[in-house]
């Protein structure tokens, strides 16, 4: 399987490949990848002739500087796992000066107000960072699809406004959110549980399936209150935010609207390990 390091090898495989006719996918990663990501990448090889895969912990995405010092960084094994799924992936693993030169800087991007709600309160520049880097590996693969999860829900709204504000072509398709087996959504982040975190944190899957069962029937503020009681019972969870917002604006809901689909999202605190999750809730 080929790992190329150098933007301009890649574009010119890319190129090469284009020439061809052949459809490329794209499944852009920070690497440490488990079964959600390999289930993207799957999703890609099934669509597309050719899959390119990026593994780059974008610093510029960052706001907090341990995080991103403690960012788990496995290439050999990620190449590994995704040569063991098909040997003809293309592996795009650049390092910042390849990406960035010499100003590791994000641009400021406006994504019609979805980037002041939650992450993007919580998490200073965050989708400024997302957006610049995402506007660079577009630039860089040219793909025809590219496939976000579910499990960064706004996220996966803000790329669909970005392609749309700077008609960038490809088309971007949403993947829903693998779990593990006990529930807790897959995380390269979980890697730094402990055995006991690990468990306990599933509790955040279980609440939210709470929520979900009881959306028809209890108010939104009465589910708020139920979730941060909840919580109360596991003093070793901090929870950072819970929001009950409607799926097309995120714009957090006090109360239900007919013909409007919601979802529940959650940031929690597990230790100094930052999860989220979210789930549908109608
Ligand atoms: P990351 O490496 O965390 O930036 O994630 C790369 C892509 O994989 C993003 O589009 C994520 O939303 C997606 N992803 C990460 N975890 C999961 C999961 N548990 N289920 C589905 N997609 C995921």
């Amino acid at each position: 399987m080929v790992v190329l390091y150098d933007r301009q090898k890649l574009t010119s495989e890319v190129l090469q490949l284009k020439q061809q006719n052949k459809s490329i996918g794209f499944v852009p990663t920070m690497g440490a990848l488990h079964a959600g990501h390999l289930s993207l990448v799957a999703q890609s090889l099934k669509e597309n002739d050719t899959t390119v895969v990026s593994i780059y912990v974008n610093p510029t995405q960052f706001d907090n500087n341990t995080d991103l010092e403690k960012y788990p960084r496995l290439l050999e094994q990620d190449a590994t796992l995704l040569k063991n799924l098909d040997p003809n992936i293309i592996v795009f693993a650049p390092n910042n000066d390849e990406i960035y030169g010499e100003h590791v800087t994000s641009q400021s991007f406006s994504y019609e107000g979805l980037e002041h709600q939650m992450e993007g309160k919580h998490r200073d520049g965050h989708f400024d960072g997302v957006g610049t880097i995402l506007t660079i590996l577009f630039d860089i693969v040219t793909p025809d699809r590219a496939y976000f999860g579910e499990k960064d829900f706004q996220q996966l709204q803000i790329v669909k406004k970005l392609v749309e504000k700077n008609d960038i072509p490809v088309k971007i398709i949403g993947h829903p959110i693998v779990r593990e087996a006990n529930g807790l959504a897959m995380s390269s982040r979980n890697k730094r549980l402990t055995a006991a975190q690990f468990e306990e944190a599933s509790v955040i899957y279980k609440i939210l399936t709470e929520v979900q069962q009881k959306f028809s029937t209890h108010s939104i503020p009465k589910l708020n209150a139920l979730v941060k009681e909840r919580f109360l019972k596991y003093p070793n969870l901090k929870l950072e935010y819970f929001q009950i917002a409607k799926e097309a604006t995120l714009v957090e809901a006090k109360r239900k609207m007919q013909n409007t689909k919601y979802r529940a999202f959650i940031a929690v605190f597990c230790g100094d390990v930052r999860l989220i999750d979210n789930m549908a809730l109608n």
